[in-house]
């Protein structure tokens, strides 16, 4: 499948890996938005929220562990962040391989659109 992030997922195209186990991987944005700025994505490809079933939807409770585990580990925690997914044109995804946002560092803008 022509998906960039499963292409990075499978290691075609590299990427600076923060935390990986058997159905999800993390890695750092390439154009950060925020001092600390990582993608999470499942290793499934799932599209976009508009893919999330109940059949493949575990997978995002288990991404939001793993957000709460690098937010300390990356020491946004105690100051606080943002974990987003953007879905579709409005909301401007790029990449159609479902992934999470874990932005942090700094004071984040409070508009959301
Ligand atoms: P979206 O706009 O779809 O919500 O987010 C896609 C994100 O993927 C963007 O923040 C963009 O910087 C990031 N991105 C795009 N291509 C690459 C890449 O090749 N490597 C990494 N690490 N991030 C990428
Ligand atoms: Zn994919």
């Amino acid at each position: 499948m022509d998906c960039l992030f499963c292409k990075i997922i499978n290691g075609e195209i590299p990427s600076k890996k923060v935390y990986e186990d058997d159905s999800v991987y993390a890695f750092y944005d390439i154009a950060p938005m925020a001092p600390v700025h990582v993608l999470i994505v499942p290793k499934t490809h799932i599209a976009s929220v508009n893919e999330v079933t109940a059949e493949n939807s575990a997978v995002i409770s288990h991404i939001y562990e793993v957000a709460a585990k690098l937010a300390k580990e990356l020491g946004i925690a105690d100051e606080g962040y943002r974990v987003v997914t953007n879905c579709g044109a409005n909301a401007g995804q790029t990449v159609f391989h479902l992934h999470f946002h874990l932005l942090g560092g700094t004071k984040l803008k409070v508009e959301m659109c």
